[in-house]
Formats: structure tokens, C-alpha cells, sequence
């Protein structure tokens, strides 16, 4: 199995694993069988480019436990994606679906390319081909791939096509993050980021404030930074600070975000909207507000800047944005940590939504898909915070213990563990 373990993010991430298991008396033979994956695809992918070459990607698809439900998570198009990362964040995703009440197993999958490098026509093409040699272990009742970083939903519909015509009849519940016309749900696109704003509330909440008095730094926006800066503005709240790749924008009374969305449709980034004024991307992390929320990128909170931070609450949006120091000094500091998988747990909730509304051939209002997630958002963010206060512990720990006992009483139920 070191083909899984000789990655960091695998061995943190059964690090992290093995001190929740610790704290709640994990059965050792649950931890054992969660320790691996089930099973990994590896798979080669043929190419024919447009000069007329072939080229072979290497593919995987990782699939780590399914005693909750079928296999469901993400592909990821990226230069780096190898087995061991893969691997790792099929485990995440277990633990995420686990968490958030969901009846679906941990996946996760990918292709070691740079789609930006390709036409369309090649990128479509991989697709097609990669989707042919994960056929026989995807699938509505299987598993079911999603959208991540480097696919979107125009990969998905290649996809669900592909799989279709190899199967004889149209089957849309095989991906998630589909167009609407396809069989896609309404409010996917946005539910990252209403996720974070509702954890964000309820958060607020437990310590006393209410979203509409309170103020927002957002780092990213993207998917999800531009959908919490919208839901929280919306809302009532001051959104005082976003940052994306382009630099970082400040307002102390709040940026109006409805300008800033059609400023960036605009002009594709943030920089140069005269509505407020610029200051330096580290600047937004250690602001005076109630939430900060880290929408980009892995690392941003670390030993260097975690004493400085002074929001109340963080909301991570983005995948591991705190690493392992900063949450201790966070932790201790007071500053309560909302992790990742309980915070951006929004997109794989509405994911879970797609594929019942594509089971049943009924689909819901976008004004339903909000209330369902923001009911299951409430729901599993108290269960968390009941856990913490009652055990003493941060929410990270808090949410990886909820997740694991969920997880052991469904694999003691099944006999999978003695
Ligand atoms: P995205 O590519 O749509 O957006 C990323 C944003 O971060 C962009 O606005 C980009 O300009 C900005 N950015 C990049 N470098 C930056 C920097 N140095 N400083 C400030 N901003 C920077 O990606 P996304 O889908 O919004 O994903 C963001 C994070 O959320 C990732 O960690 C991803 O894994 C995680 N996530 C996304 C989803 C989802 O549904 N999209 C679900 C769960 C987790």
C-alpha cells in the first residue's frame, strides 16, 4: 500500500484520521479497513491530438469506502494529480459525506493533464476515452463522478453521454454538476458558497451574533468565494475585504458586492473596481472581522500569520487552508475554526440533491434546493458544535469524531467490523 502513503496529504490525512479514532475509542478494525481504499483504477488514455499523434494520459479513480451509499466525488484534471493525492482526497471525501448525513461513499478521481493545453476537441476526446475505461465501475448505483478543479460541467455532459451510449439508454444520474438541461440541478453552481455562508450564520449564532450585523473578509472569487460574498451581502451582512489572484479590495462600510459580480463579468478579475480601495492580499487575513473566510488555496493560514488573525470565526471554503500549526494557535487564541469538510460540504450536499432529482425525474426549485441545504448545513454544523462543547475539543477534531461515529455504526451494522 505505498503507493497510497508516499504522498504527505495521504499520511496527514490518516494522521488526522487516527487522532479522532483516538479520541473516540475507534473500533480498531474500522480503523483498519478506513485506513485504505477499497479500490484504485489505474487506467492509460489515448489521445489522438490534433496533430495527429497519439499521446497517453495516465487516469485514476479511487474508491475508498461505500458502506454509506454508492461512491461519489470529484475528477480533477491538474498536472500533479498522481494516486497517492487522489487516494487521500477519497478518503476526505468519506469523511465529508459521512459528516454531512449523506448516503454515499468516498471517491475521488483524475487525469494527470493540463487541460488548458489542449483544443477542445482533444479535451473532449480524453473524456470520452477515460469515461469508456471507468465504465464498468461508475455508475448511478456504483459511483458517481463530479466536477472539481480543471473539469466543469461541460465534462460531465461528455460523460454522462459516453456512458449513456455505451449502456443503450440515457442514464443521467452517472455525474453530478451536469447543465440544468441535462439533467443538472438548479443552485449547484452557487452551493459551495451558500455552504460556507451558512455555516458562517450559524456560527454566528452559537457566539451570540447575527450575520446581518456582522462582517465578512473573503479570500477568492471564484466558485466559492464569489457565491459567499453574494449569499452574505445578500443577506445583510459587510462583506469589508475580497481578494482573488489580481490583488485585494477594502471597504470598511462593505463592498457592494452586486457591483463588484458585474465588474468581474466585466473584466474577468478584481483589480481595478474604483468602488474600494486596494490593500495587500495579507492584509484581508488579519482584518478586525467577525468571519474570515479562505475561498483560494491550501497553506494560506500557517505558523507565520495565525497570531495575527483576528476574526472571530473562520470558514474554510477552500480545502485545507489552515495547516495543523495555525489551527492549534487559532484553537487556542479562541477563534473557532470551521474545517473544510463540514464548511465547504455544500457542493457534494447539492451533488447528493442532482442525483436524487435525476433517480425520481422530479426537479426542484432552486428556492428548494436552498432550504434542503441550508437545513442539512444546520444540521450537521450543530451536531459538530455539540460534539466540541461537549468533548472540549476544536471543531476539526469535532467534525472528523462526528464523522467517523457515524461511519463505525453503519460498518458495525453491516458486519464489516468486529
Ligand atoms: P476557482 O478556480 O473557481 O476560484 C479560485 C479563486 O481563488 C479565484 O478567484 C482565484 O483568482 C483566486 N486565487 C487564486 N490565487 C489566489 C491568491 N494567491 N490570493 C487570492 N486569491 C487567489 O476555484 P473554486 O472552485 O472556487 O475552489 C476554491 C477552493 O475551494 C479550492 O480549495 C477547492 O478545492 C475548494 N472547493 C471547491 C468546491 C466547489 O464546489 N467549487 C467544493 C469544495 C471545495
Amino acid at each position: 500500500m505505498e503507493v497510497f502513503t508516499e504522498g504527505a496529504l495521504y499520511r496527514n490525512t490518516i494522521e488526522n484520521l487516527e487522532s479522532a479514532a483516538k479520541l473516540i475509542s475507534l473500533n480498531r478494525n474500522v480503523m483498519e479497513r478506513l485506513r485504505y481504499p477499497r479500490r484504485a483504477i489505474v487506467v492509460s488514455i489515448p489521445v489522438r491530438m490534433d496533430d495527429n499523434k497519439v499521446r497517453i494520459f495516465p487516469g485514476y479513480r479511487v474508491q475508498h469506502n461505500q458502506t454509506l451509499g454508492p461512491f461519489k466525488g470529484g475528477l480533477r484534471y491538474h498536472p500533479h494529480v498522481n494516486l497517492s493525492e487522489v487516494g487521500a482526497l477519497a478518503v476526505l471525501m468519506t469523511f465529508k459525506n459521512s459528516l454531512m448525513g449523506l448516503p454515499l461513499g468516498g471517491a475521488k478521481g483524475g487525469v494527470k493533464v493540463d487541460p488548458s493545453s489542449l483544443s477542445k476537441t482533444e479535451l473532449e476526446h480524453l473524456t470520452r476515452r477515460f469515461t469508456t475505461e471507468l465504465g464498468p465501475f461508475i455508475g448511478p448505483d456504483k459511483d458517481i463522478p463530479a466536477p472539481d478543479v480543471g473539469t466543469d460541467s461541460q465534462i460531465m455532459a461528455w460523460m454522462l453521454d459516453t456512458y449513456s451510449m455505451e449502456s443503450g439508454f440515457s442514464q443521467t444520474g452517472v455525474v453530478t454538476g451536469k447543465p440544468v438541461e441535462i439533467g443538472g440541478s438548479r443552485g449547484r453552481e452557487s452551493a459551495t458558497g451558500l455552504g460556507v455562508v451558512y455555516v458562517a450564520d450559524r456560527a454566528l449564532q452559537v457566539l451570540g451574533k447575527n450575520l446581518n450585523e456582522s462582517s465578512f473578509a473573503i479570500q477568492g472569487f471564484g466558485k466559492v468565494g464569489m457565491h459567499a460574498a453574494i449569499e452574505a451581502y445578500a443577506l445583510g451582512a459587510k462583506v469589508e475585504a475580497v481578494s482573488d489572484i489580481s490583488g485585494c479590495l477594502y471597504k470598511e462600510s462593505g463592498i457592494n458586492i452586486a457591483n463588484l459580480v458585474r465588474y468581474v463579468q466585466e473584466n474577468k478579475v478584481i483589480q481595478g473596481f474604483p468602488e474600494a480601495e486596494v490593500i495587500s492580499p495579507e492584509e484581508l487575513l488579519t482584518l478586525d472581522v467577525d468571519v474570515l473566510a479562505p475561498c483560494a488555496l491550501d497553506g494560506v493560514l500557517n505558523e507565520n500569520n495565525a497570531d495575527q488573525v483576528r476574526a472571530k470565526v473562520i470558514v474554510e471554503g477552500a480545502n485545507g487552508p489552515t495547516n495543523v500549526a495555525a489551527n492549534q494557535i487559532l484553537h487556542k487564541k479562541g477563534c473557532m475554526v470551521v474545517p473544510d469538510i463540514l464548511a465547504n460540504g455544500g457542493g457534494v450536499v447539492v451533488s447528493y440533491f442532482e442525483w436524487v432529482q435525476d433517480i425520481v425525474w422530479l426537479f426542484w426549485t432552486e428556492e428548494e434546493v436552498r432550504s434542503k441545504l441550508r437545513e442539512i448545513m444546520f444540521r450537521a454544523f450543530d451536531q459538530v458544535w455539540e460534539f466540541s462543547q461537549k468533548n472540549n475539543q476544536d471543531m476539526r477534531t469535532a467534525a472528523m469524531a462526528t464523522s467517523l461515529l457515524r461511519l463505525e455504526k453503519a460498518m458495525k451494522l453491516r458486519g464489516q467490523a468486529w
